[in-house]
C-alpha cells in the first residue's frame, strides 16, 4: 500500500466516468479491426506484480465472511460502503478501513474465497499473469495459523487458475514496522510452504524509521531459500532515495515497488536502467483530485528508459480500481499511444519473475495484440 494517499468522499462505486469500468467486468474479448483506445487498454493481454490480497476484498466478499464467522461489523454493503466513504485523509484514514476490512479473514475458508474472487476479478482484466502479495503477520499475530493462511490462499490460487486459465504467484511481504525477529519468524513458519510462494516483500509502514536495511538478514536467509526479493519504497516518504540505493547496493533487491522518488536522483535513474531494475508504479486518483496522482514522474521515469509498470495495489480500496480501469485513466491523463501503452506492459512482463521461456511466450502476445490493434481512436 501506499503511504501518500488522498480519498474521495465519495463512495467505492460513485463515480467519475472512469470508475464505470472499475465497478463492472471489463470485456475480455475485442473486436478485431478499429477499436477505441479504451476497448484496446481492456482487450490488452495484462501482468500484475503489484496488488496486495488483503485490498482486494469487494464489500459483498467482506459481507460474506463477516456472516459466516459472526463478526458483528461490516454486517452489510452498504455498511462497508460507507466506511470506504468515511476515510479521512493520509496513511492513518487509509489503514483504518483497510485492517478493518483485512481483520474479517479468519479461516482457510475465508482465505481460499478472498484469492478465487480476485482472480476473477483478473480474468475480467485480462490479467494473464500476476504476482500478489499477502502478509501474514497481522493474521499470525492474532493465532490465525499460518499453515491455514498459506493453504487457502494457495489452494483458491490453484483453483482460479484451473477456472480462469491464468497464473497467479504468491509474494509474501514482512510488515517493516515489526520487529525483525517476527520477520524470522514468519519466514521459518514459511520454510515448509516455500514451493508455493515465489518472492519475499517489504510493506505497510511507516517507512521512515524501518528502511530495508532493517531487515538485510531476513533478506539473505529469504534468498538462500530461493525467495525472488522486492520491497516497497512509497513516494513523498523521508528519505526514500536513501532507502532505494540501500535496496540496489546492500540488501540486492530484484524489483523496487514503487520508487518513483527516482525522479530527483539522475545517477539513481542511470543505476535503475544499467542494472534492468524495474519499479512497480502504482498511479491512482481521488475523484476531487485534478489529476491522477504520479503521472509526470511515470513519464518522465519511461523517458529516460527506466522500466516501470502500472499497477493497481489495492484496488478495492481506490477509486481507481482494478488495472484495467486505472490504465484508462493513466492513458488519459498522459496521453500515451497504444504503442506507449503496450511498452509499459511489456515492462511489467520483463520486470516479473516468469522463467525465461514463458516470459517470452507473454511478450510475443503483447506484441501480436498490438500489431492487430494499432489503428483505431
Ligand atoms: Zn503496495
Amino acid at each position: 500500500m501506499r503511504l501518500k494517499l488522498h480519498f474521495s468522499r465519495l463512495g467505492f462505486c460513485l463515480l467519475p466516468l472512469f470508475v464505470v469500468l472499475a465497478c463492472q467486468p471489463a470485456p475480455t474479448h475485442v473486436e478485431q479491426g478499429a477499436t477505441s483506445m479504451a476497448q484496446f487498454i481492456a482487450g490488452m493481454p495484462k501482468a500484475e506484480l503489484h496488488l496486495h490480497l488483503e485490498g482486494t476484498l469487494s464489500p459483498q466478499t467482506i459481507v460474506t465472511i463477516t456472516k459466516r464467522n459472526g463478526i458483528d461489523y461490516f454486517r452489510s454493503v452498504e455498511e462497508v460502503k460507507k466506511s470506504l466513504a468515511d476515510r479521512k485523509p493520509g496513511l492513518m484514514g487509509f489503514l483504518g478501513h483497510h485492517n478493518k476490512s483485512r481483520d474479517v479473514l479468519q479461516t482457510q475458508q475465508d482465505f481460499y474465497d478472498a484469492t478465487f474472487n480476485l482472480l476473477k476479478n483478473l480474468k475480467d482484466n485480462n490479467i494473464i499473469y500476476s504476482e500478489i502479495f499477502f502478509d501474514p503477520q497481522p493474521f499470525t499475530n492474532r493465532g490465525i495459523a499460518f499453515d491455514d493462511i498459506i493453504n487457502g490462499i494457495d489452494t483458491g490460487r490453484r483453483d482460479g487458475e484451473k477456472t480462469y486459465g491464468i497464473t497467479a504467484e504468491l509474494i509474501m511481504s514482512i510488515n517493516r514496522e515489526l520487529s525483525v525477529d517476527s520477520a524470522f519468524a514468519m519466514l521459518d513458519l514459511a520454510y515448509a510452504h516455500r514451493g508455493k510462494i515465489l518472492g519475499l516483500g517489504l510493506d505497510s509502514g511507516p517507512e521512515y524509521g524501518n528502511p530495508p536495511i532493517k531487515f538485510k538478514a531476513v533478506y539473505q536467509r529469504a534468498k538462500e531459500q530461493g525467495y525472488h526479493l522486492t520491497g516497497h519504497h512509497d513516494v513523498d516518504v523521508r528519505d526514500s532515495l536513501k532507502h532505494i540505493w540501500q535496496s540496489l547496493d546492500q540488501v540486492a533487491l530484484e524489483r523496487i515497488d514503487h520508487g518513483l522518488m527516482a525522479v530527483d536522483d539522475p545517477a539513481l535513474i542511470k543505476e535503475l536502467v544499467r542494472r534492468g531494475i524495474c519499479l512497480t508504479g502504482s498511479p491512482v486518483k481521488r475523484a476531487t483530485d485534478p489529476r491522477m496522482q504520479d503521472v509526470d514522474r511515470i513519464i518522465y521515469l519511461d523517458a529516460q528508459g527506466v522500466c516501470v509498470s502500472l499497477n493497481s495495489d489495492d484496488p478495492a480500496e481506490f477509486e481507481t480500481g482494478y488495472l484495467t480501469n486505472m490504465m484508462v485513466v493513466f492513458q488519459e491523463e498522459s496521453g500515451y499511444s497504444r504503442a506507449d501503452m503496450v511498452r509499459l506492459m511489456r515492462n511489467a512482463f520483463t520486470a516479473s519473475w516468469l522463467p525465461e521461456a514463458e516470459k517470452q511466450n507473454y511478450l510475443i502476445a503483447l506484441e501480436n495484440y498490438l500489431r492487430t490493434h494499432e489503428s483505431g481512436h
